[in-house]
């Protein structure tokens, strides 16, 4: 056995999903794999479909309804599937980059206090949102990739990966939502984190939905304008 690092080439292999066979290759994220792993799907080039996602036991491993990460990752790796290419970039950041004790504390606060998972964080002594995207971004890069459709509903995702050098298109993403507390959160993301949420099944977005069915660039139009007025009516404490 060669203890080399593998070139991306020899790690390729067949990965079936949903009945679907797909090839993919593996690479550590930047930086090492203790930061993560990037998967390349089919021929995935310039202009792909990426998702940066960060680790989320609950959601993805444990099959939870009180987040929408599970939903977002399968309906990342649903449209990857469906364009025959993609790349997914899971970086190991649990708990918002502060880790699943933190997280656990977080959910035990909300759940004593009523508090969202943000305000619960901030009394608890931890950062609000602790992850970075700038190895993913350097990964992006070193795959030789300037632009991306960024499957996301978190603008401070895309505009880190701006800021990085990549030109990026939010792609967002709807999913289903789980549960009550899964809606509570989305709704403490949309209003403390300035997150799109364009599900259908809440409220919140009307203006957008729609036109969002109809048409993509109309609907990046509405929620960068949504997304500027939200953000003028944040808190001033983050
Ligand atoms: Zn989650």
């Amino acid at each position: 056995m060669t203890t080399a690092v593998p070139t991306l080439g020899e790690t390729a292999h067949r990965l079936t999903r949903k009945g679907q066979d797909l090839q993919v290759r593996v690479m550590e994220v930047a930086g090492g794999a203790e930061y993560g792993h990037v998967l390349v799907f089919g021929e995935a080039g310039d202009g792909c479909l990426v998702r940066v996602h960060s680790r989320c036991l609950y959601g993805e491993g444990l099959g939870s309804d009180d987040c929408d990460c599970g939903p977002e990752l399968d309906k990342s790796l649903d449209l990857i599937w469906a364009e025959g290419s993609g790349v997914l970039v899971y970086l190991e950041q649990e708990g918002r980059g502060v880790g699943l004790i933190a997280k656990a504390l977080g959910y035990r606060e909300s759940q004593r206090s009523g508090a969202d998972t943000f305000t619960s964080y901030e009394r608890l002594g931890f950062p609000v949102d602790n992850r970075s995207y700038l190895h993913a971004a350097k990964s992006l890069q070193e795959l030789g990739l300037a632009r991306v459709r960024l499957l996301t509903n978190n603008p401070d995702k895309a505009a880190e990966l701006r800021a990085a050098g990549l030109a990026v298109i939010m792609e967002p993403l709807l999913t289903p939502v789980l549960s009550a507390r899964a809606a509570a959160y989305l709704d403490a993301k949309r209003r403390r984190r300035g997150h799109l949420i364009p599900t259908s099944d809440v409220p919140w977005a009307p203006e957008v939905q729609p036109v969002f069915k109809r048409k993509s660039r109309i609907w990046r139009f509405w929620t960068m304008r949504g997304q500027a007025r939200r953000r003028r009516t944040l808190p001033a404490s983050k």
